[in-house]
């Protein structure tokens, strides 16, 4: 389990700002996410953060694709973490519960935006025109007057993780300091990142599969995003319709979701 962590970098503290964009996606204007005014709970499975929504289906006959590389053999079993992550993803005795939450929180998003790094010069504006996470699904983002706009990619990428950084620093959301309590609402905030971190893993498995597997990444990535499913469902971080998406308009990863419960890799 230690070299799984240490090969992918993981922290177990939560450090200074180290996003560094890639120079082609440097945002043009701050990511719009709006408040929830609804009572947070890690134990609601209330969907509390629209603030984007499913766009039109691109295709009308999605049975048709071809099935994605990630659910066939070898690599759907490819892992650096054999067994199920049910011990892992347990709340210490001695932690707050906030701060398990937190701290893993940080090191999900480090980890996925180390990979988002290796594979930014594959995600441009040209491959990756939408945000696509399925034959016929592209993410939409809702600008600041309200809008659904459909974003190429990489702008998407990185407002979500530009705001995802400077939630993690604003010293109020991940209080790091001596006397400084968690907020009543960092309950609603963690979920709104961990849907929004859901998504990047979805379009990564869906545009950039093939990229990790040249880079013979597949087992590093396959086990961080099963550590991440399992975390999010043990702490309801997760709203089932955003892993599995609606029909017509089906989450590529939802299925990689249910073949990982069939290998007991993910409890069911
Ligand atoms: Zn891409």
């Amino acid at each position: 389990m230690a070299q799984f962590f240490n090969s992918i970098g993981r922290s177990m503290g939560r450090g200074p700002n180290t996003r560094q964009p890639h120079p082609n996606q440097i945002p043009k204007r701050s990511p719009v996410l709006p408040a929830s005014s609804s009572a947070p709970s890690f134990n609601s499975a209330s969907d509390q953060n629209q603030n984007e929504i499913y766009s039109e289906p691109a295709s009308p006959n999605p049975a048709a694709q071809p099935k994605p590389l990630y659910l066939c053999n070898p690599f759907v079993k490819a892992a650096l973490v054999k067994g199920n992550f049910k011990t892992i993803v347990a709340q210490p005795r001695y932690c707050d519960l906030n701060e398990w939450v937190a701290v893993n929180i940080y090191d999900f998003y480090t980890n996925l935006n180390m990979f988002y790094g290796i594979l930014a010069e594959s995600c441009t504006p040209s491959n990756c025109r939408t945000m696509s996470a399925g034959p016929t699904l592209d993410y939409t983002w809702i600008d600041s007057s309200r809008k659904q706009v459909k974003l190429p990619a990489p702008t998407y990428i990185d407002y979500v993780m530009s705001w995802v950084q400077q939630t993690l620093d604003n010293g109020k959301d991940f209080p790091t300091k001596i006397g400084v309590e968690f907020q009543h609402n960092f309950p609603t905030i963690a979920k709104q990142i961990y849907r929004q971190l859901l998504r990047v893993f979805a379009h990564i498995y869906h545009g950039h599969f093939t990229h990790l597997l040249h880079l013979s990444a597949e087992g590093h990535f396959n086990s961080l995003f099963a550590h991440f499913l399992a975390f999010g469902k043990q702490y309801d971080l997760l709203d089932h319709k955003d892993i599995k998406g609606r029909v017509g308009e089906a989450v590529g990863v939802g299925d990689l979701w249910e073949k990982w419960k069939e290998m007991g890799i993910l409890e069911a």
